[in-house]
């Protein structure tokens, strides 16, 4: 299968025009926050949010953008009040306004860093508009591979990856990869997983598991979501299925391997036994400058890394007892279709119920396998498609976490 990222296309753009879909989560403020060393290359169109109108009025009051999104009137009311004495800023509500401020003819680049399937709506409207989309809401590619990548494909739009480890595979990777792996002499792609705060927790621990705990992650800073999938690896096992998007490449010449460190952030492992990795300190920065630059590399404020204080990096195979989810993930990749938009909707209503304390830890494998089951694999054809599976597969799921609250 042939990548359509389109990586040759992303010449430099001398100034940027921006709008930051997520603006007030933890992509979205390292994203601000590398804008902010370079005012004279970034101008910020819209900035996003969901609830926490505050901390989007501080941004909107620093950034000065000419719209702000947050998810309901109430919420637009707040934030409009908080924001009187700026009166250039319009204030907009819901997931219309949302793919508006992706799509609007001013913004040449979106950062797309919604958390969760709420994500693709406006991910997708700044694909079919043929913006750089710089893409952190993995979800979205997990959902509606096809759908997404045909929407860019269309438009010429450009993806650039903000997952470190997509972003580390994009950097390792030869200028032309587009045009298909193989013919660059690619023989794998290898992500690497920090293992999370659990990889040598006792077995029997992980039924008392806290969100509290599952989100304090060894290395990265992150949102709560994604801290709990990295804690049961489900992250890697979404990462495994973006990469197949957007590297064009099938299950099998994807691996993972466990790298506590978090150094290295992803490889490529070519034809002729050379492995090209990119290395730096775990900061979202990193890639988030990448892509905000490429081809031109920016100031992050990322520390230098030091080899020498670090000393050693090592690595194992992920244990699939401890880490049942990614093999669930493998498994819905190759089971293509329907099988991974199930896979993720049943895994955010399990991490949400998580969350929530309505269920254990532990048990999120096993709603997101009983949904899978009771829902075979099935081809779609549309993004009508993909939000109906996703619509079925949280109804299945719920039904599984009220067994699940019945049996415990
Ligand atoms: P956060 O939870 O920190 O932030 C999520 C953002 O999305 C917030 O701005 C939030 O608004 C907004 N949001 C939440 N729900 C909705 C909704 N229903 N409609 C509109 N906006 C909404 O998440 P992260 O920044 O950690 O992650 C964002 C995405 O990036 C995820 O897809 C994640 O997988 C991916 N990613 C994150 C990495 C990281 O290091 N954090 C690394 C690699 C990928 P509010 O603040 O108002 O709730
Ligand atoms: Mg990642």
């Amino acid at each position: 299968m042939v990548c359509t990222s389109l990586p040759e296309r992303a010449t430099a753009v001398e100034k940027q025009v921006l709008t930051v879909l997520g603006a007030t989560g933890s992509i979205g403020l390292s994203t601000l926050d590398v804008v902010a060393r370079h005012p004279e290359r970034y101008t910020i169109f819209a900035l996003t949010a969901f609830r926490q109108v505050d901390k989007l009025a501080e941004l909107c009051r620093q950034f000065l953008p000419r719209c702000a999104v947050v998810c309901g009137p109430e919420q637009a009311k707040l934030l409009a009040e908080k924001l009187s004495d700026l009166p250039r800023i319009e204030i907009l509500h819901g997931p219309q306004a949302l793919e508006q401020v992706a799509a609007a003819s001013e913004v040449t680049t979106v950062m797309a860093a919604i958390v969760g399937a709420e994500g693709l709506g406006s991910s997708l409207a700044a694909a079919r508009a043929g913006k750089r989309v710089l893409l952190a809401n993995k979800e979205a590619l997990v959902m509606a591979g096809e759908v997404f990548m045909s929407a860019l494909r269309a438009a010429g739009a450009v993806l650039l990856p903000i997952d470190s480890e997509h972003n580390a595979l994009f950097q390792s990777l030869p200028a032309g990869f587009e045009y298909g792996l193989k013919h660059c002499g690619v023989r794998k792609l290898i992500l690497t997983a920090s293992g999370g705060p659990f990889r040598t927790a006792p077995l029997e621990s992980l039924a008392m598991v806290t969100p509290a705990q599952a989100c304090a992650h060894p290395n990265w800073s992150m949102g709560r979501k994604i801290s709990v999938d990295s804690a049961s690896m489900m992250n890697k096992g979404l990462e495994v299925i973006e990469a197949s998007w957007i590297f064009g490449v099938s299950a099998e010449r994807i691996e993972v391997v466990i790298h506590p460190e978090s150094v290295i952030h992803s490889m490529v492992q070519y034809e002729d036994g050379a492995v090209l990795a990119e290395l730096g300190n775990p900061d979202m920065r990193t890639p988030i400058a990448h892509a905000l630059a490429y081809p031109q590399r920016l100031e992050s404020g990322v520390a230098n890394l030091d080899l020498a204080a670090i000393a050693r990096l090592s690595f194992e195979a992920p244990d699939l007892e401890r880490f049942p989810c990614l093999q669930l993930a493998y498994e819905a990749l190759k089971a293509g279709g329907s099988a991974p938009a199930t896979l993720n909707a049943a895994n955010e209503e399990a991490v949400a119920a998580f969350l929530d304390g309505r269920l254990r830890f532990d048990r999120i494998a096993s709603i997101v396998e009983r949904t899978l089951t009771r829902m075979p694999a099935q081809a779609l054809q549309s993004l009508e498609d993909v939000l109906a599976t996703d619509r079925q597969a949280r109804a299945l799921a719920s039904e599984a976490l009220i067994l699940e609250q019945k049996a415990a």
